[in-house]
């Protein structure tokens, strides 16, 4: 009997791989790519992946990314601007820019299961950026930054049983679950980041 998908995992199974977009699902047994790990649609039986051009390889590249921070087109390419007029390697200055926006910040904290559900508690006005709040998920920190969950929103049953829970952060952040606040140690580096992005990939696709 056909399963249904959830749309977010045929993402995944879009791009063979896993983009971590439902939570805890992800590490679990329900995760679709641990199941059937292959294309949906009509090539959705095949074992093998469609071999792509360099064009389409590259591109499927930049999807992922996409797909996996959550960001559209327009301002995926600001962040490709900015990275190639910043010094050092355009790549690497842009993954660092895209993992310094707060809603990812807000998820690396482990405050959220998902990015998807960090950009709604930074959207719904749930966590201050050096006591004042923020409710652009798109806002990049910088080093030194303070991060917490608002006062009069840290009684919610979500963030109080943060308390609770041991969260290991990457090193460039800290979060401590006592305070429901963190701080951006400092800028992430490459090696901070998903090392499964092949960022030269998507610099080679738009400087075509
Ligand atoms: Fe679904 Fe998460 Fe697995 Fe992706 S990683 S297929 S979103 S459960």
């Amino acid at each position: 009997m056909a399963r249904t998908i959830q749309p977010d995992c045929r993402q995944c199974r879009r791009e063979g791989c896993k983009l971590f977009l439902k939570g805890e699902r992800c590490t679990s047994k329900k995760c679709a790519m641990e199941r059937r790990p292959v294309i949906p649609g009509q090539h959705g039986n095949s074992k093998r992946r469609v071999a792509f051009s360099e064009y389409g390889t590259q591109l499927r590249e930049k999807q992922k990314v996409k797909r996996m921070y959550g960001i559209l087109e327009k301002q995926f390419r600001e962040y490709y601007e900015t990275a190639e007029r910043m010094k050092g390697v355009t790549g690497e200055n842009m993954l660092s820019l895209i993992e310094r926006r707060l809603d990812n910040v807000v998820y690396r904290m482990g405050i959220g299961a998902s990015r998807k559900q960090c950009r709604q508690i930074v959207n719904h006005g749930h966590i201050t950026v050096n006591g004042k709040r923020v409710d652009i998920a798109s806002f990049l920190v910088k080093q030194g930054d303070v991060i917490a969950i608002k006062e009069n929103k840290q009684d919610i049953d979500a963030f109080k049983a943060l308390r609770e829970t041991k969260i290991v952060t990457p090193k460039w952040l800290e979060f401590d679950p006592a305070t429901l606040s963190g701080k951006i140690i400092a800028l992430p580096k490459r090696e901070d980041i998903d090392s499964d992005i092949k960022e030269q990939l998507i610099i080679e696709l738009y400087s075509r």
